[in-house]
C-alpha cells in the first residue's frame, strides 16, 4: 500500500468559493493506486485523525459525511435529492456546498485530504463518470469527479454506492471477519457489493454485483426502472415493495392499513408488518421470497459465507430474512445453512460514508 509522509503541511482553509484546496505532502499520490478495490482503514504511519469525505448518492436521499481514517463519522448531512431540484448540475451544485459547510462547521480546523463519492447505476471509477443511473432522472454520462474536484480543490474518487456501502460493513460494521460475502442494499434500487477473497469485486467492465437487475423469470412481467423486464428490484425494493402494496391494496384484500397507496413507505410498511398487518406481511414474503432466490444462485455460484443486508427497506429485516432463508435452505449446495450467516447491516447511512474513508485510505491518501 502506498504511504504518506507523517508531517503533513497545515494550511488555513480559503474562504471563499467553497474551496477546500490544501498543500499537497511530497509524497502525495497524484493517481490510482494498482490495488483501488483493496478497502482499508488501516492507519500504519499516516495519522488515524484525518479527515475525508464522503458522500453517498441515492436515488431518494444525498448523504455526506465527514469521516476520519479509522471509520470515525464526525459529522453528516442528509437532504432529498428532490430538495436540489431536477437536473445532475443541479443537484452536484449543491452537494458541493454542503460538503463544504459540513466541513467548516465541524471546525476540526485541517482541511479534508480527498472526497469519496458512492453513486448508483453505471459508474466508470477511473473516468470519474458515472455513465447511466436509471434511478436518477437524467444522469448521463456526468464527469462528476471532474466537477466535485474543480469545485472544491480536492482528490475526487468514485465508487458504485453499493461497493461503498459493502466495503464500509466489511471494514467495521456486520461484514467484519468475512472475505467472502455480498452486502445487499435495498433501497430506492437493489444494490450489492462483493467482497471475494477478502476484496472488493469490480469484475472486468467494474459494473459487477448489479443484483437488483439479476431476472426473476418468466413469473415476473414487471418492467424495471432500468428499462428490462423481471429484475429482482421490481419486488426488493423499497419501489417494488410500495408497488406490491398498492396493488394489494387496489385489489381490495384485507388490511389495517386506512390510508391511501401513495402514503405507503417502508417504515409505515414494517410498523403495519409488526402489528401484524395481511398486506404488509404478504409483501415482505413476497420480496423476501424473490431476494431468497437470486440469493441461491449467488451463494451456489460463489459459495459465500454471509449476506448482510442494509438500506431503507432493511428495516424489516426480519420478515425478509425469514422468507429469504425459507427459499435458501433447501436449495443451498455449497454449504448447510448453519454455516452461513444473514445478518443485517450495523452502520446503515454510515456503511458508505466509512467505506469512502476505505477507499481514500487504501488509495494511499
Ligand atoms: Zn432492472
Amino acid at each position: 500500500m502506498p504511504s504518506t509522509s507523517k508531517t503533513r503541511k497545515k494550511t488555513s482553509p480559503k474562504k471563499q468559493t467553497g474551496s477546500l484546496a490544501r498543500e499537497r505532502s511530497d509524497s502525495q499520490p497524484e493517481g490510482r493506486s494498482d490495488s483501488p478495490a483493496a478497502g482499508s482503514l488501516e492507519v500504519d504511519e499516516r495519522s488515524a485523525d484525518d479527515a475525508f469525505l464522503s458522500l453517498d448518492i441515492g436515488g431518494t436521499n444525498v448523504t455526506c459525511g465527514l469521516v476520519t481514517r479509522r471509520g470515525d463519522v464526525l459529522a453528516t448531512d442528509i437532504f432529498p435529492v428532490a430538495e436540489a431540484g431536477e437536473t445532475s448540475a443541479e443537484i452536484i451544485q449543491l452537494v458541493n456546498k454542503r460538503l463544504y459547510a459540513l466541513w467548516r462547521d465541524s471546525k476540526i480546523g485541517r482541511p479534508p485530504l480527498a472526497v469519496a463519492i458512492g453513486a448508483p447505476g453505471w459508474i466508470k471509477p477511473k473516468e470519474g463518470i458515472v455513465v447511466n443511473a436509471p434511478n436518477l432522472k437524467g444522469w448521463v454520462n456526468i464527469p462528476i469527479t471532474k466537477i466535485v474536484s474543480e469545485a472544491l480543490s480536492l482528490p475526487v474518487r468514485l465508487e458504485n454506492d453499493s461497493n461503498l456501502y459493502a466495503l464500509g460493513e466489511w471494514l467495521a460494521g456486520a461484514g467484519q471477519g468475512c472475505d467472502n460475502q455480498i452486502v445487499v442494499t435495498l433501497g430506492t434500487g437493489v444494490g450489492a457489493g462483493l467482497i471475494l477473497n477478502g476484496k472488493l469485486w469490480n469484475g472486468s467492465f467494474t459494473s459487477a454485483a448489479e443484483i437488483g437487475h439479476i431476472p426473476l423469470g418468466p413469473s415476473n412481467t414487471v418492467t424495471c426502472g432500468c428499462g428490462r423486464v423481471g429484475c429482482l428490484e421490481t419486488m426488493a425494493s423499497a419501489r417494488g415493495i410500495a408497488r406490491m402494496a398498492r396493488k394489494w391494496l387496489e385489489a381490495g384484500k384485507e388490511t389495517i392499513f386506512k390510508g391511501t397507496g401513495e402514503e405507503l413507505n417502508a417504515q409505515i410498511m414494517n410498523e403495519l408488518a409488526e402489528r401484524g398487518d395481511p398486506m404488509s406481511l404478504h409483501v415482505f414474503k413476497q420480496a423476501g421470497l424473490a431476494l431468497g432466490q437470486i440469493l441461491a444462485g449467488v451463494f451456489n455460484l460463489l459459495s459465500l459465507e454471509r449476506a448482510v443486508l442494509g438500506g431503507g427497506a432493511s428495516g424489516a429485516f426480519k420478515f425478509i430474512k425469514a422468507a429469504l432463508v425459507e427459499y435458501l435452505e433447501p436449495r443451498l449446495v455449497t454449504a448447510s445453512i448453519d454455516q452461513i450467516q444473514i445478518v443485517k447491516s450495523s452502520l446503515g447511512i454510515h456503511a458508505p460514508l466509512v467505506g469512502g474513508a476505505g477507499l481514500l485510505t487504501a488509495e494511499g491518501f
